[in-house]
């Protein structure tokens, strides 16, 4: 481990899905990589239940590969049943689903396997620099003690571009008005019963969000039953329908789009629920952030309660977790050498300098019950060129994850964590190769030496 001023080749900052493969794919490339993450534990969001999202395209083909097969091999050598695979929720998406717990062990295996160096309870607070080169972090670890330590090359896996912004790089925020999308609290439910689950959305199938994308070339009752005879619990509980519609209505439940429920153990009979959400406040900044604590757990309970009273195969079910932060869908994002658009993604541009691939539809949450959705055509994938990664002014940063260069609706594609891998992985990658080849700007690398082993 570097010491108090001491040396690396590459830094990560974050811990998340996105820094978490950079670490892992610069380590493996190697470099002598540290993982510096402000909490007490890697994974961000990757491992409170969620699918990883942007992992298969909507026609179910996989468009993410390397450090995530390495993942899925890793945690299937850990424990097969825990690994449900990649499942389609009828609507628009494949999701890929693995109990969270083996996921964290099957990552953090991986860590060990490529001895990346990790620095937990530890905040990046400034950088020094020089004409676009950050030549050391500064780091307080807990108890207020500054370590400064030096790299050749800092991956920026902060989620909203903070290492970018520390380095005099420009950073966009939310939409025109600063206004995000809205912050919720997943939890966990174990013993749910699927069949009756999804036996109510097959004779009810106006109670759930259902063939929206036409690459399903489904009918919605078309979509019930194939969802049905899919037995995954993969469903969306749509505000648009009567038990949530009315729910919302009376003040049982806060307004949501809808209630989105997805399979983390076949064997506990346990789903992830998605439900919960403040909106209208600004995400870059904390105060506000952890304000919205509290009331999210209130909702919690209100969205148990909800599912336990009022919809099939939940009577008998228990809270079995819950995520251990506010999760924050939308902070900054870099300006770098080329802005992904809405429209890049959904009309699945392809690009020369490609170094990973997106497919999620974009996504975006708004106040209430709104949610933009727009798919990918054709159910294909879209690129995201490495010009995306580079943030304008810096040499030696390299931003990854949902923070990498994208107008608001690409954002709310690339954010999903499938993507975020993908982009680290990336990062990762050219971060060693900027070390080890004493490059002195991500500019130099050569795009195909970054793509070999991770697009196919
Ligand atoms: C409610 C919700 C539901 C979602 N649903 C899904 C879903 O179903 N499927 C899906 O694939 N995606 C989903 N997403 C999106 C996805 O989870 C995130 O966009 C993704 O995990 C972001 O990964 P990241 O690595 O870029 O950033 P993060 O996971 O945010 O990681 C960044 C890390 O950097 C650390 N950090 C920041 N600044 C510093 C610093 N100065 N020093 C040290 N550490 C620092 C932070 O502590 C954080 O852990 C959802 C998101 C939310 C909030």
């Amino acid at each position: 481990m570097a010491d108090r001023n001491g040396i690396m080749s590459v830094i990560i900052v974050g811990g998340g899905a996105a820094g978490i493969s950079a670490a892992i794919s610069a380590s493996k490339n190697g470099a002598d990589t540290l993982l510096v993450e402000s909490g007490s534990s890697i994974g961000g969001d990757l491992f409170s239940g969620m699918p990883l999202l942007g992992t298969y395209t909507s026609l179910g083909n996989q468009c993410v590969h390397g450090i995530l097969d390495e993942i899925i091999d890793t945690c299937n050598m850990i424990d097969p049943r825990a690994y449900i695979g990649p499942v389609c929720d009828w609507r628009t998406v494949y999701g890929l689903c693995i109990k969270p717990e083996i996921l964290c062990l099957g990552i953090n295996s991986l860590l060990r396997k490529y001895c990346v160096k990790l620095l937990l309870n530890s905040m990046v607070t400034g950088v020094n620099s020089a004409n676009g080169t950050v030549t050391s972090l500064r780091i307080a670890t807990q108890g207020g003690k500054i370590t400064t330590i030096s790299c050749d090359a800092v991956v920026d896996a902060s989620g909203g571009g903070n290492i970018t912004a520390m380095a005099g790089g420009e950073i966009l925020a939310g939409d025109e008005n600063r206004n995000f999308q809205p912050v919720s609290l997943v939890f966990r439910m174990a013993n749910v019963q699927f069949e009756p689950l999804l036996r109510f959305i097959r004779d009810n199938p106006e109670e759930a969000l259902l063939a929206e994308n036409p690459v399903l070339k489904k009918k919605r009752a078309e979509a019930a039953m194939a969802l049905y005879n899919s037995g995954y619990p993969y469903v969306a509980i749509s505000a648009n329908g009567k038990v949530l519609g009315q729910a919302i209505k009376t003040g049982a439940m806060h307004p949501c789009t809808a209630a989105f429920v997805t399979p983390t153990s076949i064997l506990l009979e346990e789903v992830c629920l998605n439900a919960t959400r403040i909106g209208g406040i600004d995400c870059t900044d904390e105060f506000t952030v952890s304000a919205t604590l509290p009331e999210l757990a209130g909702q919690v309970a209100n969205t148990a309660r909800f599912f336990k009273e009022r919809i099939p195969g939940f009577e008998n079910a228990s809270i079995s977790s819950i995520a251990h932060r506010v999760g924050v869908r939308e902070t900054g994002r870099i300006k770098g050498e080329y802005t992904l658009s809405q429209s890049d993604v959904i009309e699945a541009v392809k690009h020369t300098d490609v170094i990973a691939r997106g497919c999620h539809h974009v996504d975006i949450h708004g106040a209430g019950t709104a949610q933009v959705r727009i798919p990918v055509k054709d159910g294909q994938s879209y690129d995201i060129p490495f010009r995306c990664l580079i943030p304008l002014g810096l040499k030696n940063v390299i931003a990854a994850g949902r923070c990498i260069s994208s107008d608001r609706g690409a954002n709310g594609s690339l954010r999903v964590m499938g993507t975020c891998i993908a982009t680290g992985q990336a990062a990762g990658m050219a971060a060693a190769i900027l070390s080890r080849e004493n490059k002195k700007d991500f500019r130099s690398i050569k795009v195909n030496e970054i793509t070999e082993y991770s697009i196919r």
